[in-house]
């Protein structure tokens, strides 16, 4: 999002490493795009590749917290990983390459949304705020790879899954660092507009209360269930929009139980079409940081930091611009309908149609005063995973550890039943809260 998240310049502790990280994918990325394509093999799905990168550092550089002598080398190792599968992927998902390219290897670099989950995990958008690099666990990584067919599978057979669109799978090493392995995936929420309200549901209860005191100075706060229910919040979807969110939800669930993943939740960004798109613009409840601090001066901690007022509105000003000049955005009434001016944009997915998300519905299929950007995330634990985390935790009770790490079936079945039941449209909702208090 516009004003999420810190540039990652120079300055940047982290700047080595995603810097790194796009050398990397430039190079590996072009270097499969340049080939002939071809049909995939079981070999692709295994394939695995190295290289070596030599880094020259100017004399007059220097970042924060990075005791780098000048004029050294830095080298770096890149490993790619199933680069044919994820180019197919790619197509799949109608990404077009030289844009993905271009999206990615911006001299100006990404911005970084620190750790939101609890995971550890760090969050880069590329900088048109498309693409989100994630860094992954080793564990999490080996579990991909070995999935891998099975989501390609699902995903040649589901157009419209509503799951993660993974693009690339890489991994990254700087001499005497550590090994970061790290997926590039879709962006949920869009460039262009506000999202004025973000929920991760999961369709359980436990722990998943955001404490909404002090909600006001930190709007972009993701909500959990309990938040959600309290509400009294719908996914307002007519019969036809229901009808094939739930059968696409059902398809993907069925997967992730097969393939005893669990731990994923529905990421939902609403855009109210009534408020519009002015309000980050105004929002006075921007964390502040300082910036043009010492080279050296970076906190060990990067995630508290956000970027200044000034520098955020400047950035959405220039993002704003630089939509305006490409064409307009054309809301399609029928929604059933591909926009054809949404450029660069998802157009294969029905799901990311209403201008990259899934506008709201009446019950008569008109359109609705909402826009929700939504997919299932995080799915990438597996359930053996999980169970190991939680026997380390000694601390807790039977009773906790029974209730959350509940196995993949449940979990999925649990996960369908609460989604499907919180979809409804307004009118539905009204009916049954009149009929509720008549009795
Ligand atoms: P944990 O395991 O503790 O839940 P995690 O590090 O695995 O955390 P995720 O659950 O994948 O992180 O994501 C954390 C948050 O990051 C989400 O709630 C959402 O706000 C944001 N996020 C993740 N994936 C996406 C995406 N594809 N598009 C937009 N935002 C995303
Ligand atoms: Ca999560
Ligand atoms: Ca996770």
């Amino acid at each position: 999002r516009v004003v999420v998240g810190t540039k990652v310049d120079q300055n940047h502790v982290n700047w080595v490493t995603a810097y790194n990280m796009l050398t990397g994918i430039r190079f590996t990325v072009s270097r499969t795009n340049a080939k002939m394509d071809r049909d995939l093999t079981d070999a692709d799905f295994d394939a695995k590749h190295k290289f070596s990168f030599d880094m020259y550092v100017p004399e007059d550089f220097s970042f924060a917290g990075n005791e780098l002598t000048p004029s050294a080398k830095y080298d770096f190792k890149f490993k790619d990983y199933a680069p044919w599968v994820f180019r197919h992927l790619r197509s799949i998902f109608g990404l077009d390459p030289a844009d993905y390219l271009v999206s990615l290897t911006s001299k100006y670099i990404l911005s970084e949304l620190g750790s939101p989950g609890k995971s550890g995990s760090f969050f880069y958008f590329s900088r048109d705020y498309k693409y989100i690099i994630k860094t992954i666990h080793h564990g999490e990584h080996k579990f991909l790879r070995k999935i891998l067919k099975n989501y390609y599978d699902h995903v040649q057979e589901n157009p419209n899954t509503l799951l993660s669109q993974f693009y690339g799978l890489h991994r990254v090493k700087i001499p005497y660092g550590r090994k970061i392995h790290f997926v590039v995936m879709n962006n949920l929420f869009p460039p262009h507009r506000d999202i004025h309200r973000t929920f991760d549901l999961k369709g359980s209860t436990i722990g998943r209360d955001f404490k909404e005191e002090g909600l006001e100075e930190n709007p972009r706060a993701t909500l959990k269930d309990l938040n959600w229910l309290r509400r009294d919040q719908h996914l307002e979807f007519g019969p036809a929009k229901k009808k094939a969110f739930v059968e696409q939800m059902q398809r993907d669930v069925k997967l992730l139980q097969k393939l005893h993943i669990m731990d994923y939740s529905m990421l939902i960004g609403i855009h109210d079409l009534g408020k519009g798109n002015e309000e980050n613009l105004r929002d006075k409840t921007l964390q502040v940081f300082q910036p043009g601090g010492e080279a050296g001066d970076a906190q060990p901690n990067m995630l508290t930091r956000t970027p200044s007022k000034l520098e955020s509105a400047r950035k959405a000003k220039e993002l704003r611009q630089m939509i305006k000049t490409q064409k307009p955005v054309p809301m399609d009434q029928t929604a059933t309908k591909m926009p054809d001016e949404l450029e660069g944009q998802q157009k294969n997915n029905y799901f990311y149609v209403d201008d990259g998300g899934f506008r709201a519905t009446h019950e008569d299929d008109t359109p609705g005063e909402e826009i929700y950007y939504l997919g299932i995330i995080d799915c990438l634990t597996h359930y053996n995973l999980i169970k190991r985390i939680e026997h380390r935790w000694k601390g807790l009770t039977n009773e906790e550890s029974q209730i959350s790490a509940i196995p993949p079936e449940r979990y999925g079945d649990r996960f369908l039943k609460f989604i499907s039941s919180v979809t409804k449209t307004r009118e539905a909702a009204e009916r049954e809260k009149a009929e509720e208090s008549a009795h």
